[in-house]
C-alpha cells in the first residue's frame, strides 16, 4: 500500500501546482473569505491504516457532508417512517432548488438536497431541544471518527442564519404543506449549526469508516442501513452533478459547499478530500478531479 501514499502525494503536488482553484461559496459570508488555494486528502483503510497528503490538518466547514450523519441518526430514530416525508430519487437540480418542492407537494426529492436535509433535521429535532439534538449529532460524528476534537463553528452557523433566505423559503414552503414539525427558525437554527461542524480531511476520513463494512470500523449502524446510505450517496450525493461524479469516480460520496468530499470504497476504505474552490454544481473542483484520478489509479470504482 505504499503505492497509495505515493499516489496521494503526487495528487497533492499536482493539485497545488495547477492554477485554477475554482470559486469558494460566497453565499455564506463567513465562508467567502476562505483561501481557495488549499488541497488536502486522506484515505483510511478498513483496518485503520491511514495515508495523507497536502493540507490534512486544517479544519474546514463540513456543510452538506454532515447530512450523511444526520440521515443515519434519523433512520435510527424513525426507521422507514422517514420516507413518508422525504423521497429517495436524484433531483437533477441544484442543491437549493425550490421548484420540485412545489411540484411534489412539499416532499423533497431526497435527503441530501437542502430541502430534504432540512426535513431530516426537523425529524430528529421533533420533541427535543436544539441543543440536545446538536449534541447527539456532534457526538455521533466524534464516535465515528474516534476523536473528541470536532466542533461547531458558531460564527459560520450565525452567518448562514442571517443570510439563509433560500433555506428559509424551502422550510416555510414545507411548513405550508404540513411537512415541518417544528418552526422554520428552530429547524433551520439546528440545520445551520450542524452544517457548520468543522473537521480536517483526516478526521472526516476517519468519521466515514462507519460506512465501510469493516470488522475494525466502529459499528454505529447495521450493514443493511450502511448499504442504503451508500446507495443514496451514489445517486444523490453530488446534487445535479451526481451522475457526472458516478461516471467519473464510481464511488458513493457526499460533497459540501465548504469544498469537502467524503467517498466510500465499500469494504476497503474511507477517503476524504478538501479544496474549497467549487465547480458549477457547487462541488469541490479539485476534490472531484483528485477523486477521479485516485479511483482510476487504485481501480476503486464499484463498477
Ligand atoms: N449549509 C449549506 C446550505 O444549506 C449546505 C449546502 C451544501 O453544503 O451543499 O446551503
Amino acid at each position: 500500500m505504499t503505492d497509495l501514499q505515493s499516489i496521494l502525494t503526487r495528487l497533492s503536488d499536482d493539485m497545488h501546482s495547477d492554477g485554477d482553484w475554482g470559486d469558494v461559496a460566497a453565499y455564506i459570508p463567513e465562508l467567502a473569505g476562505v483561501d481557495p488555494a488549499q488541497f488536502g486528502i486522506a484515505a483510511v483503510l478498513a483496518d485503520g491504516t491511514t495515508f495523507t497528503a497536502g493540507d490534512t490538518d486544517v479544519p474546514f466547514s463540513a456543510q452538506s457532508i454532515t447530512k450523511v450523519f444526520t440521515l443515519a441518526i434519523a433512520l435510527g430514530r424513525s426507521g422507514d417512517q422517514l420516507w413518508t416525508r422525504v423521497g429517495r430519487e436524484p433531483s437533477g437540480r441544484a442543491f437549493n432548488s425550490i421548484v420540485q418542492l412545489e411540484q411534489e407537494q412539499g416532499r423533497p426529492r431526497n435527503p441530501f438536497i437542502n430541502a430534504g436535509a432540512i426535513a431530516v433535521t426537523d425529524e430528529i429535532l421533533a420533541g427535543r431541544a436544539p441543543r440536545d439534538t446538536l449534541a447527539e449529532i456532534v457526538q455521533f460524528i466524534r464516535a465515528a471518527a474516534d476523536d473528541r476534537d470536532i466542533h461547531i463553528n458558531d460564527a459560520v452557523a450565525r452567518s448562514e442564519f442571517a443570510h439563509g433566505h433560500r433555506n428559509f423559503a424551502l422550510a416555510h414552503f414545507m411548513a405550508s404543506c404540513g411537512n415541518l414539525k417544528n418552526t422554520p427558525e428552530r429547524t433551520l437554527g439546528t440545520y445551520f449549526h450542524h452544517c457548520a461542524i468543522e473537521m480536517s480531511v483526516l478526521q472526516l476520513a476517519r468519521a466515514g469508516l462507519f460506512l465501510v463494512e469493516a470488522a475494525e470500523a466502529p459499528r454505529l449502524i447495521s450493514a443493511g442501513r450502511m448499504r442504503r446510505l451508500n446507495a443514496l450517496m451514489m445517486t444523490c450525493g453530488h446534487y445535479d452533478g451526481s451522475g457526472d461524479f458516478a461516471y467519473r469516480v464510481g464511488l458513493p460520496a457526499k460533497s459540501g459547499v465548504g469544498g469537502g468530499i467524503l467517498a466510500i470504497v465499500p469494504g476497503r476504505a474511507s477517503v476524504a478530500v478538501w479544496s474549497p474552490g467549487l465547480n458549477r454544481y457547487g462541488n469541490s473542483l479539485k476534490g472531484t478531479e483528485a477523486m477521479a484520478r485516485l479511483a482510476r489509479e487504485m481501480d476503486w470504482s464499484v463498477f
